[in-house]
């Protein structure tokens, strides 16, 4: 007993919060999570495959493995989460420091994995599965700041864009019990936390089917109530994403919402409609385009062209003229021309985007892409369109930040500035950092607060902030 198991994680918030998960799996095994490999009996790699860069990263971290077990050779080894599930076979035939293989939806034999590999052998559970959620359990929160906090509401994504590697990895969706995700979020504002994220490959597709009476669905709370207080009779059956974000606003008004990641040929005014009328759902969308040319987007199996998109970025700013939009970009995506790369500069002078994750096409094996078309845009034509895209959306970027000079927003600070130790960090309901000073009218402001402060000055990235007043839990809405 009282081992001691050390969690990394890789990736996407998806992998942050499977970590948790098996903290909290291992910690009913013995197992207490430790801070650093070096302290660890165990250490597990929770892994990214969404690109090649990122694989390569792992490997060389699975490289560092081998002097940490000429140090201490009782020490285990894992790899878990989308490599594990892409490079089984090599991480264990390859990687001989790798005792212990384990995909996104086998968490829960790790107990049993591990007993197999302190015998001595090596031990793998890739299978995907079409119903594990891990709903039921609590997760032990890692690397936390106390105040926010990632709640997994479904697993795996239907949807097959030619790029990805996801559909492979983590396997078909199936959307977590509406009960069990109100629940968690509870048990967040009991536990002090001030802000949660919804997360899902695709949040827009998230459908639960109930079981049960019509008590059973008002004491599970999954009955949405309109602003007359007007039950809606036809949510009972099934609760979809807009229903499952106002249970959660009803359910913890302290608590602000956000969500991610959202996919626009899914996205519903419905979602748009409940997200204007709760102060606490985050005024904040990320909505990936990932190119702005209904060609490549064809070819990129994206089920939406341009003008949809297009639309759908004119219906948030009907519902909410102050909502924050960011995206995805890829740049170079097989057979992009010059005239497609300019469609997707244009794109972003459009929409205007807050903030942008830009990158390269990297092929990926066994993907729609790598079977039927050909990576043909060079690396060096790929690499200027990406540094092109990056300088309009910085200027783009930099104008949103200055839209909010003057303003008063509602901040909710996370921790102490990286640059100065007498500022504090935060961030508006438009997901914007604010940087505050660490004291008010002689309060020290902690973490977990909420301060209205007024926009002062606008820099690449962030806001400065002048503190009016320590808002705390009486409102985090805007
Ligand atoms: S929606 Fe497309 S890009 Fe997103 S996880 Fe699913 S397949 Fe990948």
């Amino acid at each position: 007993m009282n081992k001691r198991v050390y969690i990394e994680s890789y990736g996407c918030q998806m992998n942050v919060s499977d970590s948790e998960v098996v903290a909290s799996i291992l910690a009913k095994d013995g197992y207490t999570p430790v801070k650093t490999a070096e302290e660890a009996d165990l250490v597990l790699l929770n892994t990214c495959s969404i690109r090649e860069k990122a694989e390569y990263t792992v490997m060389q971290r699975i490289n560092e493995m081998n002097n940490l077990k000429a140090r201490n050779r009782d020490l285990k080894v894992g790899v878990l989460g989308c490599m594990a599930e892409r490079m089984r076979e090599d991480l264990l035939e390859k990687k001989k420091v790798v005792d212990l293989v384990v995909g996104p939806d086998a968490y829960r034999t790790l107990p049993e994995l591990l007993e197999k590999v302190g015998t001595g052998q090596k031990a793998v559970n890739v299978i995907l599965s079409r119903e594990e959620t891990y709903g039921e359990i609590e997760p032990v929160r890692l690397d936390t700041n106390g105040v926010t906090a990632f709640v997994t509401i479904m697993r795996g994504c239907d949807n097959m864009c030619a790029f990805c590697v996801v559909p492979f990895t983590r396997g078909r969706e199936r959307s977590r019990d509406a009960v069990s995700i109100t629940s968690e979020c509870r048990q967040l504002v009991r536990d002090g936390y001030k802000e949660v994220t919804l997360l899902g490959q695709n949040v827009d597709s998230y459908k639960w089917h109930q079981t049960g009476s019509i008590t059973t669905a008002v004491a599970n709370g999954t009955r949405s109530v309109d602003a007359k207080g007007r039950h809606n009779v036809n949510a009972l059956a099934t609760v979809d994403f807009a229903d499952l974000l106002e249970m959660v606003a009803l359910a913890c008004p302290t608590l602000r919402i956000r969500y991610s990641t959202s996919h626009p040929k899914d996205m519903t005014d419905k979602v748009l409609a409940v997200m204007s009328r709760y102060g606490n759902i985050c005024k904040y969308i990320h909505l990936p385009v990932q190119s702005g040319s209904s060609e490549v987007l064809q070819r990129m199996n994206r089920g939406y062209d341009r003008e949809w998109y297009l639309e759908r970025i004119a219906s948030i700013r009907q519902y909410m003229p102050d909502c924050a939009i960011s995206t995805d970009i890829i740049t170079g995506f097989c057979g992009e021309t010059e005239e497609d790369h300019r469609q997707t500069l244009s794109l972003i002078e459009e929409v205007g985007y807050d903030m942008a994750f830009m990158f390269k096409y990297s092929e990926r094996p066994k993907t729609l892409a790598a079977r039927k078309y050909p990576d043909d845009v060079p690396e060096d034509i790929k690499g200027r369109r990406l540094q092109e895209v990056i300088d309009l959306q910085k200027c783009k970027s930099a104008e949103r930040l200055a839209s909010y000079l003057g303003q008063a927003h509602a901040v909710l600070i996370e921790g102490v500035s990286k640059r100065s130790a007498e500022h504090l960090y935060g961030r508006n309901t438009q997901n914007s950092v604010v940087i505050v000073p660490r004291v008010h009218n002689d309060i020290d402001l902690r973490p977990g607060m909420v301060v209205h402060a007024r926009i002062a000055h606008a820099s690449p990235g962030s806001l400065q902030g002048a503190v009016l007043e320590v808002l705390n839990e009486k409102v985090v809405g805007p």
